[in-house]
């Protein structure tokens, strides 16, 4: 008799354990906002002006007083020119002033009149061909960003926009999370670098290392400063070895591979002679090899090594866990709820993230082969469907789609 299996732990489970070990790392640089975009800000940002400075036309035109083009039933004399850059004098009365797009209201207007709205007379006056309204056409001073008000929090990751935005209050330098420092290994005897050998002289058995690509692509773009150290074979000693040696100096050790429960998956012992494993196996699919752990104080965490696996595992654990080390408060992808244009005969036990694309009638098609090693789904698919344990798909049920781009970036 077989002993029954305890169940397999559930992503949500996993994900607030793993979170629970993602302490924010120690540590704020300042950097230039030229070069904080993705980076994550370890003080909250209060403007110390409003944006913009002052009340300015949004419009090519004239800046009058409502009351006075009314009384002088619509014609008044132009006394000023205020271009963007300069600052006008206060507006004389019965007048108005030539102004353009950004140049700061005149003391004493109250509107602005477009140009195509009036006419140019002779001797310096204008027309004004439309009925004023008090406030037209002009952007209020601190529309955008009033004066000591937090432009943005502490947490929040910078994204081109911010970056424009922290500049509008004058900011050049930004109080950021250092970056984590990832140590990052593939295990696998079978595993050749591309470049290494060409494609027709692969001894049988032999396949080219994909994950280290995606996967360094993937710290990269998460802001992590990885160390590369390449392939280990599967040697519990030389497992041990690798582990211990990336333990210096690193936040985390991420590897691929060898974390099942293969006779040549060493990843799981040499863990634990060296540290704790706390965290093991996973109900997803692809994925169901995950581990988390601690050598020598330095987080671990092992990925499967079908390539599948080890990249939606990424996206959906080890991303979170990266942002929350930089201080990241909100780490859960959004997934919007978007028609199947497919159906999924198969229902699983474990909850599936399914390779989907989206069409152009709002629907989601799905990839034929769905195989944790065919990396083409991966390509080819704009996201995952986040598909419940047990849950089959009919065409046109509505199911949770989250898009690459929510787990990219
Ligand atoms: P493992 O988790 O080590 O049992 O590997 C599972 C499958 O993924 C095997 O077919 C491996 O050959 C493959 N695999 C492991 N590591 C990599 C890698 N870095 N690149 C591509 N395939 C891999
Ligand atoms: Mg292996």
């Amino acid at each position: 008799m077989t002993a029954s299996r305890p169940p397999l732990k559930s992503l949500d489970d996993a994900l607030v354990e793993l979170l629970g070990f993602a302490a924010v790392l120690q540590g704020v640089e300042s950097v230039s906002t030229f070069e904080a975009d993705g980076r994550v800000l370890a003080q909250d940002i209060v403007s110390a002006l409003h944006v913009p400075p002052q009340d300015n036309s949004s419009m090519d035109g004239y800046a009058v007083r409502c009351a006075d083009v009314l009384q002088a039933q619509g014609v008044v004399q132009v006394t000023q020119r205020i271009a963007a850059g300069a600052s006008g004098a206060p507006l004389a009365p019965l007048s108005a002033a030539r102004i353009f797009t950004g140049a700061p209201i005149p003391p004493g207007a109250d509107a602005v009149v477009m140009q195509e709205d009036c006419e140019v007379l002779e001797g310096g006056a204008v027309r004004i061909k439309a009925v004023p309204v008090p406030g037209q056409w002009i952007r209020r001073a601190g529309e955008d960003v009033t004066l000591g008000s937090i432009v943005l929090s502490k947490g929040e990751r910078l994204t081109p926009a911010s970056l424009g935005l922290v500049a509008s209050i004058g900011l050049n330098l930004l109080p950021v999370v250092r970056r984590p420092r990832v140590a990052l290994f593939s295990t696998g005897d079978e595993l050749v670098m591309p470049g290494d050998v060409a494609p027709a002289q692969m001894k049988p058995g032999t396949i080219y290392n994909s994950n280290r690509f995606f996967l360094r692509a993937l710290l990269v773009r998460l802001g992590c400063d990885v160390t590369d150290l390449g392939i280990v074979p599967d040697r519990l000693e030389a497992t041990v070895q690798a582990l211990q040696q990336a333990a210096q100096q690193h936040d985390l050790i991420l590897t691929s591979g060898g974390v099942s429960v293969g006779e040549e998956d060493h990843i799981k012992p040499a863990v634990q002679s060296l540290g704790s494993l706390d965290l093991w196996q996973i109900a997803i699919k692809p994925g169901k090899p995950f581990a988390y752990g601690q050598v020598q104080d330095t987080h671990f965490i092992g990925l499967p090594g079908n390539p599948v696996s080890s990249f939606i595992t990424f996206l959906l654990l080890v991303r979170p866990f990266l942002l929350q080390l930089q201080g990241v408060t909100q780490v859960a992808p959004k997934s919007i709820a978007v028609p199947a244009h497919f159906t999924w005969a198969r229902a699983d036990k474990r909850r599936e993230f399914l390779r989907v694309q989206r069409n152009a009638a709002g629907g989601l098609d799905l990839f034929a082969n769905q195989s944790s090693g065919v990396l083409t789904s991966a390509v080819w698919g704009d996201g995952v469907v986040d598909n419940p344990p047990g849950q089959t798909i009919a065409q046109g049920d509505v199911v949770r789609f989250i898009p690459f781009t929510e787990l990219l970036g």
